[in-house]
C-alpha cells in the first residue's frame, strides 16, 4: 500500500509537472488595513491572495487555502506601490567633481557605468516603495532600456520602468567628448537626439521606439527655436503609430502652451505653468509632472523658485489639473538613498496645502494612469500584478507614513520585509520571463 501511495504521488507530481511545472504556490497576505487610494478609505483586516505573481482575491477574512505561505502584515497598513513619474535612474550628478553640473556627468561617466548605477538606483527606489518609475531620458546610450529589460527578464530587482530612450530636441550643445561622442562625431551624443526637420523628427521617434523606449520625450523649448505646434503634432502622430505617448520638457510658458496645443500626454517641470496653461491642461486632460523640488534640498532650488513651485502646485490642484508625483531627483544627497530622496518631495505637496489623500492619489492611481499600467499593474485588484507595500500608521491621515516603507512585494515576490531588503529571489541567471523581452 505504501508503495502504491508513493507510486501514485510520483505520478501526480509527474502529471503536475507535465501540465506546466509545479502547482503555483499561493501566498496569503494578512493586512491590518488596506488602503484604496481611489476612495481614500482603509478597510480593516483584509486578506490578499497571490498566485504566480498576480493577485487572485482580496477581501475581509478570506479563507486562507491550505499550504499557502502566510505573510502577516496585520499590524501594518498595506497600500499599492508608489510611482515616480519623472526620474533619471542612469544619471547621478553630485557636488564633487562636477559641482552639480549634470552636463559634466555626461562627459565624465560612461554609459556602462551609468547602467550599473541605474541598477543600484532602481533597487533604492524599490526599497522606498516605488514600484513604477517613468525614466525620462538622460540615460546615456539607452541605459534606461538596459535597466528595463534586465528587470523584466528577472536578473535584478527593480521598479517597473517606463523609459523614454534619448530625449529628442533641436540642435544644440557644446561638449568635450566621451568615447561614444568622439567615435560617432555627434555633438551632444548620446544625451539628446538632434532632430530639426520633419524627416529628422520622424526618424528620431522611430529610433527611440526601435531601441526600447516605451514613451517619447521631447524638449519643447530647450533652445529659443524649440519646436512649433506642428513639430509637436508630428511627434505625437509618429509615436501614436506604436501606441506611445509623448512627454514634453517645458521651461517656458510659450513652450508649455505649444506642447498643450500639440497634444502631448504629459508636461514635465513647472516653469511653464501658469493659471492659463493649467486651465487648458485641465480641459484637455494633460498630465502635469511638475517635479516640485523641496526647499530642504539645498542647492537644487531657490527660495524664489520654491515659492512659485508651491503656489503653482496649489493652483493646479485647485483647477483640477491631472497631477502626478514626479521628482527629477537625479542627483546625490549625502545620507539619502535615491528612494529616500524621491520621497522627500512630499514636503512640497504638503506646503501647497494638498490633503494627504490627494497626495497619495497622485503617487498611486494617477501614476498608474500616466504610466498606462492601470489595467495590468498598480491597483490591488484580482488579476493585476502583485505589487504592494506596507507602512506603519495611516498615510491617508499622515502622508509622512510613506517615509518608512517596511514591506515591499513586486510581482508577488517579497523584496523587503520588516524593513530589511531580501532580494535573493530576484536574481536569476536564466531567461525567467524569456529572452525575447526587449
Ligand atoms: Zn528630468
Amino acid at each position: 500500500m505504501k508503495r502504491h501511495l508513493s507510486l501514485l504521488s510520483a505520478i501526480l507530481v509527474a502529471a503536475a509537472v507535465t501540465a506546466g511545472g509545479q502547482p503555483p504556490q499561493t501566498t496569503a497576505i494578512r493586512a491590518g488595513g488596506l488602503v484604496d487610494p481611489d476612495t481614500g478609505t482603509v478597510s480593516p483586516n483584509q486578506v490578499i491572495l497571490v498566485q504566480a505573481g498576480r493577485i487572485t482575491a482580496v477581501g475581509a477574512n478570506l479563507p486562507v487555502p491550505e499550504g499557502a505561505e502566510v505573510i502577516d502584515l496585520s499590524k501594518l497598513t498595506v497600500l499599492p506601490g508608489l510611482v515616480d513619474a519623472h526620474n533619471h535612474l542612469a544619471l547621478t550628478y553630485k557636488e564633487v567633481p562636477e559641482n552639480n553640473v549634470y552636463y559634466l556627468t555626461y562627459v565624465l561617466d560612461s554609459t556602462p557605468l551609468r547602467a550599473i548605477q541605474a541598477v543600484s538606483n532602481g533597487i533604492q527606489m524599490l526599497s522606498a516603495g516605488f514600484t513604477i518609475v517613468r525614466d525620462m531620458g538622460n540615460n546615456g546610450n539607452y541605459a534606461d532600456t538596459a535597466l528595463r529589460v534586465g528587470i523584466e527578464q528577472g536578473w535584478i530587482p527593480g521598479p517597473t520602468i517606463i523609459n523614454s530612450g534619448i530625449i529628442i530636441g533641436s540642435m544644440g550643445g557644446q561638449f568635450s567628448p566621451t568615447p561614444e561622442m568622439a567615435k560617432d562625431h555627434n555633438i551632444v551624443y548620446p544625451e539628446y537626439l538632434d532632430a530639426d526637420t520633419p524627416d529628422e523628427i520622424v526618424k528620431a521617434v522611430r529610433q527611440n521606439m526601435l531601441f526600447g523606449a516605451k514613451v517619447i520625450k521631447i524638449c519643447a523649448d530647450c533652445k529659443p527655436w524649440g519646436y512649433s505646434v506642428n513639430d509637436i503634432k508630428l511627434v505625437v502622430a509618429e509615436a501614436a503609430k506604436a501606441g506611445f505617448k509623448v512627454e514634453a520638457h517645458c521651461q517656458t510658458v510659450e513652450g508649455a502652451r505649444r506642447a498643450i496645443d500639440g497634444g502631448v500626454w504629459s508636461i514635465a517641470h513647472d516653469s511653464g505653468m501658469t493659471e492659463e496653461n493649467h486651465r487648458l491642461m485641465a480641459e484637455k486632460g494633460v498630465w502635469r509632472a511638475g517635479t516640485e523640488t523641496p526647499i530642504s534640498l539645498t542647492g537644487h532650488t531657490t527660495k524664489e523658485r520654491y515659492d512659485r513651485t508651491v503656489r503653482m502646485l496649489k493652483n493646479a490642484y485647485d483647477l483640477k489639473v491631472p497631477l502626478t508625483f514626479s521628482t527629477d531627483a537625479d542627483y546625490w544627497v549625502q545620507g539619502k538613498t535615491r528612494g529616500e530622496l524621491a520621497i522627500e518631495f512630499i514636503e512640497t505637496w504638503k506646503a501647497a496645502g494638498i490633503p494627504a489623500p490627494a497626495i497619495l492619489r497622485a503617487m498611486t492611481t494617477n501614476g498608474y494612469k500616466v504610466s498606462e499600467t492601470e489595467k495590468v499593474r498598480g491597483p490591488i485588484k484580482p488579476g493585476l500584478a502583485a505589487d504592494l507595500i506596507a507602512v506603519e500608521g495611516n498615510p491617508l491621515e499622515n502622508i509622512d507614513a510613506l517615509r518608512q516603507v517596511t514591506f515591499v512585494m513586486k510581482d508577488g515576490i517579497v523584496f523587503k520585509r520588516d524593513g530589511i531588503v531580501t532580494p535573493e529571489k530576484f536574481f536569476n541567471a536564466g531567461p525567467v520571463k524569456g529572452w525575447r523581452v526587449r
